[in-house]
């Protein structure tokens, strides 16, 4: 995708980054007759979402896993097109040497249902864990956003959600999936995101997960945006850029939380980092499609999986291995290596580490007392998009660009189509 020589001197909406937000948002903006323009500073969309064919292996930017189940997922993308590759519906939980599945056994191959009987924890700690698990699944969402918010942390405990099921299980899962190892979240948010996995599969695209950027920017009329451009100033019905400046009614802000701040004037959040180191084996350590998770907590590794066991377009050849750690931690390679062979029950020694991804900005912190949708509308022509203003999830980038186009097409007294 080449970048833009020159951009037009005016536009309805100027929409200032090519992430899922801002990709949603100017759809939805163009679906109603507006004319839209996209100023992202990379050379191809999907912020976040981003994948490189290296060597016959398909490399996200961090390992993320696109969740069907999720409502506006269903909304805008053609899921079908996607040609999604499914993970199995549970995950393993390795300790001293052993590895038992836990998962939903109506949905698990009935090969591993004698693994989901024999996990750890009693009868007791399993019903307290299903007790959770199913309204917040199959419940309606407002019982989630209902109720007094507190940590994740402060939600488990109460519940009673104890003993190894909890301690080797659902914690690491959960830290894993939140970037955050103390459970220090707000229950609103976990539930919403414990909810998507009673719900649904999650999934890697057949073509890498920039499929999921890639579809939405190829559905915007041809030229809509312009990469490679960084958007300096928004403000006084104008966005001011590095490649000059475009005057526009409305600007809707989709950068990421941290950019969008500075080009907003407001404070930075807190945004949580997470390091993926990806392995290629030649032989595969496991078969299982699964998530694997360390139950003895014996390193930094909060998750790991053979990608290319449930997306065999991953790797031309061998396996592909992701290894993923809370924190900007490149430097845990080796022991990240270690600790992923000693879940598997497998020598990693000849694995070999084909790339590291530190996301410094992977997800903005969603502390207790957090409303699970902020304002978009920020006053005179100005609305803000991005995961920041919704969940930090996809399908919180994707709700939060709807949200902030509708609000503008509100203003400007236009139906959505
Ligand atoms: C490692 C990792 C794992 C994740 N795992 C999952 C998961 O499993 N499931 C899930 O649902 N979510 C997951 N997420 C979260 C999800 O990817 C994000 O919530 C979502 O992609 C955010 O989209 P966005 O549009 O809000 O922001 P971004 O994707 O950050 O997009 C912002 C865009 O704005 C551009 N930009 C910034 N500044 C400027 C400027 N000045 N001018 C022009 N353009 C600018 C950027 O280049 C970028 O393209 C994960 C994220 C990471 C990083």
């Amino acid at each position: 995708m080449a970048a833009a020589p020159s951009l037009p001197t005016h536009a309805d909406v100027v929409v200032v980054g090519a992430g899922l937000s801002g990709l949603a948002a100017a759809r939805r903006l163009q679906d109603a007759g507006l004319d839209v323009l996209v100023v992202e500073a990379a050379e191809r969309p999907g912020g976040r979402v981003r994948t490189d064919a290296v060597d016959g292996l398909l490399l996200d930017r961090g390992f993320q896993l696109l969740n069907p189940a999720y409502p506006e997922v269903g909304r805008v993308v053609d899921v079908d097109a996607l040609d999604l590759q499914p993970f199995g519906a549970g995950v393993v939980m390795a300790s001293g040497g052993r590895r038992v599945v836990l998962g939903d056994p109506r949905r698990l191959p009935s090969s591993l249902l004698s693994d989901v009987l024999h996990s750890p924890g009693g009868l007791a700690a399993k019903l307290a864990l299903v007790r959770w698990a199913l309204p917040v699944g199959y419940g309606p969402a407002s019982g989630i956003r209902a109720g007094r918010d507190r940590t994740l942390d402060e939600e488990v405990r109460a519940r009673g959600l104890a003993g190894p099921l909890t301690e080797q299980v659902l914690r690491p899962f959960l830290a894993g999936v939140l970037a955050d190892e103390r459970l220090e979240t707000s229950r609103r948010l976990g539930e919403m995101i414990l909810r998507s996995f009673v719900r649904g599969t999650p999934a890697l695209p057949r073509a890498g997960m920039q499929a999921l950027p890639d579809q939405l920017a190829g559905r915007l009329a041809e030229g809509t945006v312009r990469y490679a451009v960084r958007a300096k100033i928004v403000a006084g019905n104008r966005v001011v850029t590095d490649h000059g400046t475009v005057g526009a009614t409305a600007m809707v802000v989709a950068a990421d939380p941290h950019a969008a701040a500075d080009i907003l004037r407001l404070p930075r959040p807190t945004v949580r980092a997470l390091t993926t180191f990806w392995f290629h084996a030649g032989t595969a350590p496991t078969d299982r499609p699964l998530l694997h998770v360390d139950g003895d907590r014996d390193g930094p590794v909060v998750n790991t999986a053979v990608v290319s066991n449930a997306a065999p377009s991953y790797a031309a050849r061998g396996a592909l291995v992701q290894a993923t750690v809370i924190g900007a931690r490149p430097e845990l390679a080796d022991d990240a290596r270690r600790q992923a062979g000693r879940v598997y029950g497998a020598s990693p020694a000849a694995w070999e580490l084909v790339r590291t991804d530190v996301i410094a900005h992977a997800l903005p912190a969603f502390p207790v007392g957090t409303p699970l949708q902020r304002r978009v509308d920020l006053g005179d022509g100005v609305f803000v998009a991005g995961d920041h203003r919704d969940t930090p999830s996809i399908q919180g980038a994707l709700v939060s660009g709807r949200r902030a186009a509708d609000a503008v097409l509100a203003r400007l007294g236009v139906t959505a189509a």
